[in-house]
């Protein structure tokens, strides 16, 4: 059923009380009732289905009003950092440097910018040998993807072994 059903059962049930109303006839009356109180139940069964679509439309128009939320925080938040290549050939992505704003360097993790998520990546203190070159390493602790940050000197095989 859709609301155009609504809009004739309605004046179905409007035709019908004309019967009831104007006749003297029990059988005619009776038989106006019986079809009134079908059509009734008909609209009441459209009216739940209306509720029932108004409740689903009202559960997506939610979800999408949170998602829109979420892509223009990203785009707000994003908007403050640039795709960088690290030393390795890593691609990550960096907070946009200002004059004096070498503190608050970071990077993002690639992955998750592109699934909009800001995940800054934090040092896991290891060092990754690479081609014959040492370089330090980071994590996203939101997808676990490791990142070959820094370049830290050439593979020498006199750096103790304790040093890795
Ligand atoms: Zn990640």
């Amino acid at each position: 059923m859709d609301i155009l059903s609504g809009v004739t059962l309605t004046k179905q049930c409007y035709d019908l009380l004309k019967v009831i109303i104007g006749n003297r006839d029990a059988v005619i009356i009776n038989q106006a009732v019986g079809e009134l109180r079908e059509k009734i139940t008909d609209l009441q069964m459209l009216n739940s289905e209306l509720a029932s679509l108004y409740h689903a439309e009202k559960q997506i128009t939610m979800k999408l009003t949170d998602e829109n939320a979420k892509i223009e925080m990203f785009a707000s938040q994003s908007a403050n950092y640039e795709m960088h290549k690290t030393p390795a050939g890593s691609i990550v992505y960096r907070s946009k440097l200002s004059a004096n704003d070498e503190v608050n360097l970071h990077y993002l993790c690639a992955h998750c910018y592109q699934n909009r998520v800001i995940s800054i990546l934090q040092p896991t203190g290891g060092k990754t040998n690479y081609n014959g070159k040492i370089f330090s390493t980071s994590i996203c602790h939101s997808c676990d993807s490791h990142y070959l940050m820094d370049y830290l000197g050439d593979y020498d095989i006199h750096i103790p072994s304790s040093c890795f």
